[in-house]
């Protein structure tokens, strides 16, 4: 296609004044102005917007984009007029009068592209509307931007994106392209299901950061680790230290500051001309250390922040990405460092107990806590299991605490096959509570209703605390030797990977670093 090619190059060039493609962008413009379906997969700052921006000006009529964000579609709408395109957006914060504006544009023909608020592209009206370019040939292609909100176990779930599955029965013959900074496997296979995407080719960029070191240490004085790291390896350089709370956050920045680092606070609950003092600040001065909470980080553009570092445990391992994410965008070595203790689990574990929502966002909070743990407590390159996670597989990095310096490590072979065996038993049917009784030989009702007390794995692991056999389950699900079924109660289920292991083929290693303050704890306890 050196025609079609040729004209997406002239219309990067000339619209929006770039001078090559990157990644996987000229591939997917290519397929998608050749009228093919994609599913898009691309970090954040990756460049997904052209991607259906220019095949909407390659193809005839009006490219369709649905947005869950009005501030975002108001930015990019106004970025595409700036370059003169014609674009518009349709949404609750139009008064009648620009609305009816807009939908006459729509009608006539006479707009590049439309991003519309999911709930209005769906009322008759729209559809009405939509079936008249449809019939005047003037339906360029359908952009569904933030894909991912169709997944009802994400956090940004939007109902209203189930009901886009209706375009390719409606609209047969329009492409569509579905885009997404967030998804891993589980999810990626949601939005190919609910929005009928499961034939469209597939582009899936690397979310590989290879100048970022990752390195996680066990809390033990966190705050002297970290003036220790800040000290040796960045006392004159930019960075970013993530606290949970608003007031760790200044606590931590005062202390910083007697300690001579140039450091400040930053948080919702300051005044809004401190925060914007501070952020100016950050991005003006050189060695400025900003303590934040997340409130800090969307949209800030840093090139040179040399390390970001994480006091407390981020809520997710999406969280953890974007958070460290801001380091070296330069492309220069940087670090993301963290301190974590197993306390920092139990409290975020309570928080998720006592939070106001409904069981099933309790579980899946649960599970998401799960598996940042499972990446904190690996044994094995850090940057594989960041990037297994966004369903990318890749060799050990040489660039994370991990691969420089393995951990120390005891041998759970046995007691990995024991947890294996007790979910095949119990028919890959149970979350890891029950089979952790199951193991340990406790006599809950639960065990002894559905006969577990009686099947042979019944008490087999009773040499192992519960905690330990937590971080069994962890790591098996970590590993991806078991999967957790969001759709049956996190249901435990046998994976593919789980046979290495079962036939004696394979060994199965743990930290010994948690362990020693495991036993330490549970011998002080006695
Ligand atoms: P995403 O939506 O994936 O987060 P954007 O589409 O907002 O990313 O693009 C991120 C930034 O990269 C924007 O400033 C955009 O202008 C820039 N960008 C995207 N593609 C290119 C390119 N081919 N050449 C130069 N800059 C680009
Ligand atoms: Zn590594």
């Amino acid at each position: 296609m050196p025609a079609k090619s040729a004209s997406a190059l002239h219309i990067l060039e000339h619209v929006f004044g770039y001078t090559a493609f990157r990644g996987e962008q000229e591939a997917i413009v290519g397929h998608v102005a050749s009228g093919g379906d994609a599913l898009v997969l691309m970090p954040t700052g990756g460049g997904k917007s052209l991607c259906y921006q220019v095949p909407a000006l390659m193809r005839e009529g009006t490219a369709i984009v649905v947005s869950p964000l009005i501030a975002l579609m108001h930015d990019q709408v106004s970025a595409l007029v700036e370059a003169g395109v014609n674009a518009a957006f349709l949404n609750s914060s139009l008064d009648a009068e620009s609305a009816r504006a807009v939908e006459r544009a729509l009608y006539d023909g006479s707009l590049d592209l439309l991003y519309v608020a999911p709930e209005r592209l769906m009322t008759p009206r729209f559809l009405d509307q939509l079936d008249h370019l449809r019939d005047t040939n003037r339906l360029a292609l359908f952009a569904i931007d933030e894909a991912h909100c169709v997944s009802q176990w994400g956090h940004d779930f939007r109902p209203e994106y189930l009901q886009l599955s209706i375009l390719p029965e409606r609209y047969p013959s329009i492409p569509r392209i579905a885009l997404t900074a967030t998804a891993d496997r589980q999810t990626r296979e949601e939005i190919a299901t609910r929005l009928r995407l499961g034939e469209a080719r597939r582009f899936i960029s690397s979310f590989d950061r290879p100048n970022i070191r990752y390195t996680i240490v066990e809390k033990d004085d966190p705050r002297r680790q970290l003036i220790g790291f800040i000290r040796e390896e960045y006392p004159s350089d930019a960075g970013i230290i993530y606290c949970l709370s608003r007031r760790k956050v200044e606590e931590t920045a005062a202390w910083l500051q007697e300690q001579g680092v140039n450091a400040l606070p930053y948080h919702a609950g300051l005044p809004q001309e401190v925060r914007a003092e501070h952020q100016n600040r950050f991005l003006r001065e050189d060695s400025i250390v900003m303590v934040a909470t997340i409130a800090f980080g969307m949209g800030i553009d840093k090139p040179d922040v040399r390390f970001v570092a994480h006091l407390d445990l981020p809520r997710s391992i999406e969280g953890y990405y974007q958070e460290t994410g801001r380091a070296g965008r330069d492309g220069l070595p940087a670090q993301a460092w963290m301190a974590w203790g197993a306390q920092d689990v139990v409290q975020q574990r309570r928080m998720i107990d006592e939070s106001e929502g409904s069981e099933e966002f309790k579980r899946l909070g649960r599970n998401r806590l799960e598996v940042l743990v499972g990446l904190v407590e690996a044994t094995t390159c850090r940057r594989q299991h960041l990037l297994a996670y966004f369903g990318e597989s890749s060799a050990p990095c040489g660039n994370c605490d991990n691969c420089i310096s393995p951990p120390q490590t005891w041998d759970a072979t046995d007691a990995a096959r024991k947890a294996l065996s007790c979910v095949y038993r119990t028919g890959q049917r149970y979350g890891a509570g029950h089979l952790i009784d199951v193991l340990r030989g406790e006599s809950t009702e639960k065990v002894v209703e559905r006969g577990h007390a009686d099947i042979s794995t019944f008490g087999i692991g009773s040499d192992l605390d519960e905690k330990r056999w937590r971080t069994v389950f962890r790591q098996l699900v970590a590993r991806e030797l078991v999967a957790v079924d969001h759709e049956r109660y996190n249901a435990l289920t046998l994976t593919d990977l789980a046979r290495p292991l079962l036939r004696g083929e394979a060994e199965f290693l743990l930290r010994v670093s948690t362990e020693k303050t495991r036993s330490r704890s549970r011998r002080s306890a006695a």
